[in-house]
């Protein structure tokens, strides 16, 4: 006997099966209207969601470079996407954006080594808008906070150039360093982001200053860095520690470039 074909209500594709094969609509039978299922729907929909974006961001925290290389050697289904976790984590983060990562003030942006360079834009725009500093500052905060939310992927793009360098055999698509890199991001927005800022709002906020951060900026980039090298690009010995010494001073510099982006683009939106 033949198995029985049916006809895609959203796609059109004849197949056989519970599922369509083109666009993965499912089949709907009579019980997938009944009550129970529904209940059971609601109950496994809920949990599900929950536990995949648990699990995946335990895996990313506990296993660095576990997920990525399960992504692209096709093992999907258990993990929540990691671009799905990147926005999720990209908005808990800007809600409350304290620690000053990929949200960028215009203090923090002074500070920069371009510094002495955007004083002097800032003033002829502070001039021609006739309003103070405090007050452009106040409105620049604000115009920039909503651009770097969109923009962080502009950094996980640029931090991933030199990973074709320095692993130019391990993978052998561009993504799939931009997607180690969608990891990377996340394992940051959530231990130097999330978490950083939740400490910086209790009593140990005043531990925070630019040595203490920088130094916990390392330590856990390069511990992410080092078991992900293992994991995902299969590094070892004396040469996975270089590699990944030398990404530190990348992550640094493209977090530098990505700030002056997100600066020129601020002042031009403003
Ligand atoms: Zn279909």
């Amino acid at each position: 006997m033949e198995p029985r074909k049916h006809t895609c209500k959203s796609c059109a594709n004849v197949f056989t099966g519970d599922y369509c094969n083109l666009c993965g609509e499912k089949v709907l039978h009579g019980a997938d209207r009944s009550f129970k299922t529904f209940i059971h729907n609601i109950l496994t929909a809920f949990t599900f969601a929950d536990s995949k974006f648990l699990k995946t961001l335990w895996l990313t925290l506990s296993k660095p470079g576990f997920v990525s290389k399960e992504f692209v050697e096709g093992r999907r289904v258990n993990y929540l996407n990691p671009l799905s976790l990147f926005f999720v984590l990209n908005l808990a983060y800007f809600f409350f954006p304290v620690i000053q990562l990929f949200n960028a003030s215009l203090n923090t942006q002074l500070l920069s080594p371009l510094g002495h360079f955007y004083k002097n834009i800032i003033s002829s725009r502070v001039a021609t808008m006739g309003i103070d500093f405090s007050s452009f500052s106040l409105i620049y905060n604000l115009k920039t906070v909503g651009l770097a939310k969109l923009m962080v992927m502009v950094f996980v793009v640029i931090a991933s150039l030199p990973m074709n360098f320095l692993y130019p055999k391990r993978n052998r698509y561009f993504t799939d360093h931009i997607d180690y890199m969608v990891e990377l991001a996340c394992f940051n927005l959530f231990v130097n982001a999330i978490v950083l800022s939740v400490f910086a709002s209790t009593g140990l906020g005043h531990y925070f200053n630019e040595l203490t951060l920088t130094a916990i900026f390392i330590t856990t980039n390069l511990y992410f860095l080092l078991r992900s090298g293992v994991a995902y690009y299969k590094e070892k010995s004396w040469k996975l520690v270089l590699k990944s010494v030398v990404m530190i001073l990348f992550l640094k510099i493209s977090l530098e470039l990505y700030r002056a982006i997100l600066f020129f683009v601020t002042i031009w939106s403003l």
